[in-house]
């Protein structure tokens, strides 16, 4: 291990050797293993990150989902250093500074027809649990109080706050911390008839959108808030829904008053070659949830777009006074309003959204050039996003992937596994030449992968 990297920021190179790992506690992180085998960055640019022992990595999950514009982009480093150096923090709680209204009109210009009023938060978790917050204030503002019960999804992913853990259909999130919010159900995930080794979207059993309709007579439609899905979920190995079960989604929530919420927070900024999923599929979401692209991974923020028509009604309630009892000390922080900015001009300057959309039939084939390859069991994808399930190894599940994983950093490629999946996404700045890249190197990973 080479004491000789330093990273370009100038700070001490934390080589491998040099680790103090006594006191960092690291999220969703075996911490134990990290200890005896520590994985450190060094430096990143453009499609690739730089290990603690100088190895170049090729980044084919930009970072967590969230750097789609590629590493290290001047334009935000610029444009934060200019506005810490003009304007490093203001509160937005009866005050205010230009950034965040620039950056809300800008998003507003994006976002599905309608969704025109944003609400900043600090990440995705806080995003989610103010949407589901916003759509009980907009519901009691209307005097519908008696809207408690939110629907989630199986397998749906919605940050780590107590309200998205609830929503949330993962069963390791939830069940260590025993207190959940009331009064949730979840529908099933959209991956159990559809049909392996799918190419993008495809019909399906769109009719699994109708379990909300047994839960409404069930619960009945009036005691439901909101509905809350991932477009396409993510974090649980790349689920695509058939064709049309948004739509219908979208259409049973209308015909029971209930919110349609659109967690985005993977799906917004490109990821499927427009700016939002709710734009790609054609289906308009009540509230829509966004963080990661947001600022390129560069600065922590989030932001819920909601219908014009939810802030009329809940600003109405209210004769005078605070109308909404939410926000964060760092809502429409400086910083990060800066480092949005710059992030939605260089989108729009490189065209990064359309690029993603014509790349999308070139990844799928590549992707999809490893159905043969050994233990792959399904490949599914959509815009610049795909995950690759192998087969589990026989009494180990999961074991295969975590293989898969550090095989595939030993090799300067860095991917995710949820389980025994491969979930990529790629910057959106990806060259034809590296997804072939991707896919070679995964194709030797997996031929010596037992
Ligand atoms: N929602 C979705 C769909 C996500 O994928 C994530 C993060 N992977 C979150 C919410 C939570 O975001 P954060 O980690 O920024 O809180």
């Amino acid at each position: 291990i080479s004491d000789a990297v330093v990273d370009k920021s100038g700070h001490s190179a934390a080589t491998k050797a040099a680790l103090d790992t006594s006191h960092f506690w690291m999220p969703f992180t075996d911490n134990k293993a990290f200890k005896s085998n520590p994985r450190i960055f060094a430096s990143a640019e453009g499609m690739h990150y730089t290990s603690s022992d100088g190895t170049r990595i090729l980044d084919a999950t930009a970072g967590l989902w969230c750097v789609n514009a590629g590493h290290a982009r001047r334009e935000i480093a610029d444009a934060v250093t200019r506005q810490i150096a003009n304007l490093d923090y203001a509160p937005t709680f009866q005050l205010g500074h230009p950034l965040p209204f620039e950056l809300a009109s800008r998003l507003a210009g994006i976002m599905p027809d309608g969704l025109d009023r944003i609400f900043f938060t600090n990440s995705g978790s806080e995003s989610a649990d103010t949407a589901l917050k916003m759509s009980l204030a907009y519901h009691r503002a209307r005097g519908d109080t008696g809207r408690f019960r939110f629907v989630g999804r199986q397998r749906g992913y919605h940050g780590t706050n107590f309200g998205g853990t609830s929503v949330g259909g993962i069963g390791g999130n939830r069940s260590p911390f025993i207190t959940q919010l009331w009064g949730v159900d979840h529908l099933s995930h959209t991956q159990g008839n559809a049909v392996r080794f799918q190419r993008g979207m495809q019909p399906g059993n769109e009719a699994l959108a109708d379990e909300l309709e047994s839960l409404i007579a069930l619960h009945g439609g009036e005691t439901i808030a909101a509905v809350i899905v991932e477009p396409v979920a993510g974090s649980t190995g790349v689920l695509i829904p058939p064709q049309g079960y948004l739509q219908r989604l979208r259409d049973i929530t209308s015909k029971h008053g209930i919110l349609l919420i659109f967690d985005e927070v993977i799906t917004g900024f490109g990821r499927l070659g427009a700016a939002t999923a709710a734009g790609h599929f054609g289906v308009t979401p009540d509230i829509l949830t966004m963080a990661k692209g947001l600022t390129n991974g560069a600065i922590p923020m989030g932001a819920v777009a909601a219908r014009t028509g939810i802030y009329d009604t809940v600003l109405d309630s209210v004769q005078s006074g605070i109308e909404f009892f939410h926000g964060y000390t760092y809502s429409g922080h400086p910083v990060a309003s800066a480092a949005a900015l710059a992030t939605l001009k260089i989108y729009e300057d490189e065209g990064l959204f359309q690029r993603a959309a014509a790349l999308a039939p070139v990844w799928e084939d590549a992707v999809h050039s490893l159905h043969d390859a050994p233990h792959v069991a399904d490949i599914r994808n959509l815009g610049l996003v795909a995950g690759i399930e192998l087969a589990p190894r026989e009494g180990a599940p999961g074991a295969r992937g975590t293989a898969a994983f550090q095989a595939a950093f030993e090799s300067g490629l860095l991917i995710r596994t949820t389980g025994d999946i491969i979930a990529m996404s790629p910057p959106l700045i990806i060259s034809e030449a590296q997804i072939e890249e991707i896919t070679g190197k995964l194709r030797a990973i997996l031929e010596t992968l037992r």
